[in-house]
């Protein structure tokens, strides 16, 4: 497999180090957290992780780093193994866990503690702040740090029995209180938590702290590129000192790469929690949210998704990604891949007064015009029709060519047809039209006498539609970036979501599968939402059909 030639700075290190032997074959990670539900930001570490030991020829774990049993769940560590399979990865016999690991890290910390190079703390959390000084002021030593190993050992096994309440007291490293980088200030690799975990239970009272996981658990599974982004990069020299004074069966190295970042959005679990229980969405995969389960209930296909990942390349330093670029790599799958229906969101009643009454047809539709093999379908035509009330206009302005008043349109696969007269009701509503059609256009093709228009509309045979529930979304936020300011709340888009009832859907999209995301002509791309009952069919609009990656882009060319 050759796409790994272009490259990025990881893959070159990694090419790299196969070339000189240091690596004889590539492990990686993706170590998620299982406290909130994986986002746009995670895809793109997974295809990275993932990505590489699939084109190298290696293998990726999936690790769940549960260290922090206070904000973890099994809901969290479900959804993080459907999100990850659904993106196409699979991890084969490599799922982990952190927690398997917990009586291993106990023994490595007496082994520190032995050599001298850990002691336990009694200073609260406070006073532990204050002594760890400033970026400009070097820290203070502990007045506990000169415990014996002896005296440390105890007291750590009886952090471990349940001694001690929470907080009282804590496992350090033995580093470097004045160290120019805070995280080598005697950092804190234990700490007392008398919580349940949701898979060793109640059987610890003390849990290690990310950076006593982390590194050991990548050596314990012979990782060899730890790759994590930039706010990692000043716990590397930690990584390392901690693997340097453990009998670690290897020694992994840690690279760090730029998280994603995209405009109206916000990548943190913590905030995305925030916006599920203050109910500005409807929780984690609400089509709005940009959660792997949202992309995917929206209808963004799971190869949009790799594609997005690998457009945005790897960087070493931060930058924000344009939203309009995943909806780019969607429309751009999609209109290779999505079926093509007809569905009229906001219906306008046309009765054919020359069509006989009770009669109807069935008509040629072609699936898809980008795809031979899609096929086509019968679509039903009769008397009384829908289409799209914005494709009539009673005056029409001069660049208008769709509908009027005595004008001839083109319904797709079906007949030219001509506007012979708009019926109001008593407030001036315009509720139906009444027109004529030619039965020698027949497909929508030109009649014997050549005459030609110039607009070609959707719609449906009213007898025969599908009613629905069709739910339109738009940005979240209204600003590019959002929570900048203190309020979450004052960027909320207040019409991030508009619902239209009672739109009309050709008879084929009643039975479109969940998890297909299908083109409604003209509209853009749509898919049915887990919402739908037997009574009331609901869709999603996944995208439009403009695409503003693409005007993004012609701007910038200019
Ligand atoms: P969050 O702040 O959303 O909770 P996190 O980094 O705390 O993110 P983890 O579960 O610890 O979440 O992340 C698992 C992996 O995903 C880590 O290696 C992390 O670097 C990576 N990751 C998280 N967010 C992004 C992002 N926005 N872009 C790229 N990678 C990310
Ligand atoms: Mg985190």
């Amino acid at each position: 497999m050759n796409d790994t030639e272009g490259g990025d700075f990881i893959r070159d290190i990694i090419r790299a180090d196969l070339d000189a032997g240091t690596t004889q074959s590539v492990v990686t990670r993706f170590p998620p957290e299982p406290n909130g539900y994986l986002h746009i930001g995670h895809a793109k570490s997974i295809c990275l992780n993932f990505g590489v030991a699939d084109e190298f020829g290696g293998v990726c774990h999936l690790r769940f780093d549960d260290t922090n049993p206070a904000k973890e769940d099994i809901e969290y560590i479900d959804s993080i193994q459907e999100d990850v399979r659904w993106l196409g990865f699979d991890w084969g016999d490599h799922l982990h866990f952190a927690s398997d690991y917990f009586e291993q890290l106990f023994d490595w910390a007496c082994h520190l503690i032995e050599s001298g190079k850990a002691y336990v703390d009694d200073l609260s959390a406070d006073e532990i702040r204050a002594y760890r000084g400033t970026l400009t002021e070097p820290g203070k030593n502990s007045p506990h740090r000169e415990r014996s190993p002896e005296e440390n050992l105890e007291l750590f096994r009886k952090m471990r029995n349940g001694d001690f309440p929470d907080g009282a007291r804590v496992l350090r490293a033995k580093i470097d209180m004045s160290s120019g980088n805070i995280n080598l200030r005697d950092p804190i690799l234990y700490r007392i938590l008398h919580v349940a975990h949701p898979r060793t239970g109640d059987s610890w009272n003390i849990y290690p702290n990310y950076d006593f996981a982390h590194g050991q658990s990548d050596a314990i599974e012979g990782v060899t590129h730890s790759l994590c982004t930039l706010e990692f990069a000043d716990h590397r020299p930690l990584y390392d000192w901690l693997l340097d004074n453990l009998p670690a069966p290897c020694h992994p190295r840690q690279y760090e790469f730029a998280r994603l970042n995209l405009t109206y959005t916000m990548l943190s679990k913590r905030r995305l929690m925030q916006l599920v229980q203050d109910g500005h969405v409807n929780g984690w995969n609400d089509p709005r949210m940009p959660t792997i389960s949202g992309l995917r209930r929206r209808g963004i296909p799971a190869a949009a998704i790799r594609d997005f990942a690998q457009r945005i390349g790897l960087t070493k330093s931060d930058s924000t990604v344009e939203y309009a670029l995943l909806e780019h790599c969607a429309r751009e799958l999609l209109n290779k891949t999505a079926l093509r229906r007809m569905a009229v969101l906001q219906p306008l009643k046309v009765v054919i007064e020359n069509y006989p009454e009770g009669e109807s047809e069935m008509l040629d539709a072609v699936n898809n015009p980008e795809d031979e093999t899609a096929g086509s379908r019968q679509v039903p035509f009769s008397r009384e029709l829908y289409i799209e009330r914005d494709d009539f206009m009673e005056d029409p302005p001069k660049k208008f060519f769709r509908l009027g008043p005595g004008r001839e349109v083109r319904l797709r696969y079906a007949y030219f047809v001509t506007c012979r007269e708009a019926i109001k009701d008593d407030s001036g509503n315009i509720v139906e039209l009444r027109c004529t059609y030619d039965p020698e256009t027949r497909g929508g093709n030109s009649p014997p006498d050549g005459r030609k228009v110039k607009a070609t509309l959707h719609w449906v045979s009213a007898a025969h539609a599908q009613s629905a529930e069709v739910r339109l979304y738009d940005h979240l936020f209204t600003s590019e970036n959002p929570g900048a300011g203190d309020n979450i709340a004052d960027d909320i888009n207040a019409d991030s979501l508009e619902i239209l009832r009672d739109c009309q859907l050709e008879p084929a999209l009643a039975d479109a599968p969940m998890g297909e995301t299908l083109q409604y002509e003209r509209l853009g791309y749509f898919c049915p939402d887990s919402d739908s009952t037997p009574d009331n069919l609901v869709f999603n609009r996944t995208v439009g059909l403009r695409d503003v990656w693409a005007k993004i882009q012609k701007q910038a060319a200019k």
